[in-house]
């Protein structure tokens, strides 16, 4: 069965809904109708018991986990006929991310120049626009003769591979704007927890519009509509405790509470980064089943802290993890288990067993998305999403954590292997595209049923030399973008009633204003004390008045697609001052 499903192209009329027949058998993607599979090796379930099967073999069929048995057990029925699959390793269930700026994965780690309380403070800092937005804004924002945008794909593809490189199979999406004022996520290979098109996977959502960011009720209202979460920024700076009630971080938190007993909070909720919470306001989330995204590494990076993860254990908070973007933070989910798993042994004392951490990138992260019928965990009935690190000895949530980005066998996305060894990938997909990791050779496999036609004709490896070229002349860039601004409109001369071309760019909410907030900005002190970061629209305004891109920026260096290929990724670490250094100089030891 095909789900049907409306996709959009980037560039083009809005095709109509797609239907009819698929494929061959091996190609067929996203819907759930591919075929019979068996992989056999160490399996990690994650399920409520935390089974793992020292020799098992995981049951695929339309993309789907059919069974997982011990090896000696016999094969489900109609599957006797299936080869099995050695995989040589250890499988989990994909890593899900719940927090990532994807569009922003290109840049490299920023080396942060001082230590700031909270999220209202680094946007202002010179180098903030020079190195992270004015790159973003010229990419995002530049289009070619036909109108269309010439970098969004090559983006797209690298950021993308950059999550299958690290495990990840489910991730925040990539928001792109469309000249016909219509929003939406960009669908591909990776699972996009904002849109699914998938009734099991009910779809979160990580904006709000303006009016409900600064409105309670509307608010409230909101939350209680949603049959997944919403994913919010909340609270993103540091707390002094001694001073908890003047922490400009955590009155993000406080204008949550609508009135002495009543809190803008329900199981909808979950608070993105929560570092400048207060263990009490812990209690709070616990007790209207509301839960947090944690991502150490960006939060330290910028603040010198994180979010009190220990108190949220306490108090009951369910955590799922995020890496946030690469100029302040992991390169992918893999990098930031290590993080946390580093964060807990050497300054939570081992609080976290290391199971607890691994769940926080599976079966917790499907808890907080409402997806525990369908993903987080291996099991029958549940996607077949899942990878396979290389051997079987050891406790194997410590080999988890412990994994070097050479070590990731396998991916595999709705029972479709999108990248691994070339011994694996051949198993069960046609030869496509390969891709050096620390000089060993791991295949991709991009092909898509449901492409867009844009993205899929870049191969990663084109992918890399558009982005790297236009890194690089980024200030040539902008003088283009800046040229064409300022000449007429072709649209002006069109004939009135002409149908415009839909085109795409990229919705940077982040850096512009998109008429959706990111945050809820609740008012604490009145009706005009708007809390969290000031509005973007203010800094636009600010921006139009400053020095041009084109004689702000210089060239910058992509991004590494993995720390195994990034030459100065751990040095840098290395010289965070923000990060403790028991952090940053043990990093190291984990790759
Ligand atoms: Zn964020």
């Amino acid at each position: 069965m095909t789900i049907a499903r409306t996709w959009f192209p980037l560039t083009g009329p809005v095709r109509a809904l797609r239907r009819g027949p698929v494929a061959e058998a091996k190609v067929i993607v996203d819907p759930l109708d591919g075929p019979k599979l068996a992989l056999a090796g160490r399996v990690v379930t994650m399920d409520d018991a935390f089974r793992v099967e020292a020799d098992g073999v995981v049951y695929v069929e339309k993309g789907s986990v059919v069974a997982v048995r011990a090896r000696a057990e016999p094969a489900p029925a109609s599957f006797e006929a299936t080869g099995v699959v050695e995989t040589g390793g250890t499988l989990f269930p994909g890593l899900i991310e719940l927090h990532n700026h994807l569009s922003y994965n290109a840049l490299p780690l920023w080396s942060v120049p001082k230590r700031y309380d909270h999220r209202g403070q680094w946007p202002n800092h010179p180098d903030y626009r020079k190195l992270i937005s004015g790159p973003m804004t010229v990419i995002g924002e530049l289009k070619g003769a036909d109108g269309t945008s010439p970098l969004l794909p090559a983006l797209i593809r690298y950021v993308e591979c950059k999550c299958l490189l690290g495990g990840v199979t489910t991730t925040q999406g990539v928001k792109l704007a469309s000249n016909a004022g219509i929003q939406r996520f960009y669908r591909g290979l990776i699972r996009n927890v904002e849109q699914t098109g998938d009734k099991d996977l009910p779809e979160a959502q990580g904006r709000i519009p303006d009016i409900e960011a600064k409105d309670a009720r509307w608010f409230l209202g909101r939350l209680q509509k949603e049959d997944s979460c919403l994913l919010l920024h909340l609270a993103e700076g540091v707390t002094d405790p001694a001073h908890a009630d003047d922490g400009v971080a955590r009155r993000h938190f406080a204008a949550l509470q609508i009135a002495p007993a009543e809190w803008a909070l329900d199981e909808h909720f979950t608070g993105i980064h929560s570092a400048g919470l207060i263990p009490e306001d812990f209690d709070v989330l616990a007790s209207h089943r509301s839960s947090i995204v944690w991502s150490p590494f960006s939060n330290l990076l910028l603040y010198g802290g994180t979010a009190r993860v220990e108190a949220a254990k306490a108090a009951g908070v369910t955590i799922g993890l995020g890496s946030d973007w690469s100029p302040s933070g992991s390169k992918n989910l893999l990098g930031e288990l290590k993080v946390a798993s580093l964060y807990n042994e050497q300054l939570l004392n081992g609080l976290f067993k290391t199971r607890e951490l691994v769940a926080m990138a599976t079966r917790n992260a499907a808890q907080i998305l409402k997806w525990t019928t369908a993903a987080g965990t291996l099991e029958p009935g549940k996607r077949a999403d899942l990878i396979v690190i290389d051997g079987a000895a050891g406790d194997p949530y410590d080999a988890l954590i412990r994994a070097r980005e050479t070590d990731l066998l396998l991916v595999m996305i709705n029972g479709v292997a999108r990248y691994g060894t070339k011994e694996l990938m051949g198993a069960f997909v046609p030869q496509d595209q390969s891709v050096k990791v620390d000089g060993e050779t791991r295949r991709l496999f991009l092909k898509q049923e449901s492409a867009d036609p844009a993205v899929s004709p870049v191969s990663l490896a084109i992918a890399i030399d558009t982005l790297r070229d236009a890194l690089k002349n980024i200030a040539k860039l902008a003088k283009k973008a800046e040229t064409a601004r300022a000449k007429p409109k072709p649209e002006a001369r069109r004939a009135l009633d002409a149908p415009e071309p839909v085109t795409w760019s990229l919705a940077l909410d982040e850096i512009a204003d998109t008429g959706m907030e990111l945050r809820p900005r609740l008012p604490l002190d009145g009706p005009r004390d708007f809390t969290g970061p000031s509005k973007v629209t203010r800094s636009s305004v600010r921006e139009a008045a400053a020095q041009p891109l084109s004689t702000l920026l210089e060239p910058i260096e992509l991004d590494a697609l993995t720390v195994a290929d990034d030459d100065d990724f751990l040095d840098q670490v290395e010289s965070e001052a923000n990060v403790p250094e028991r952090i940053r100089k043990g990093l190291r030891a984990l790759y």
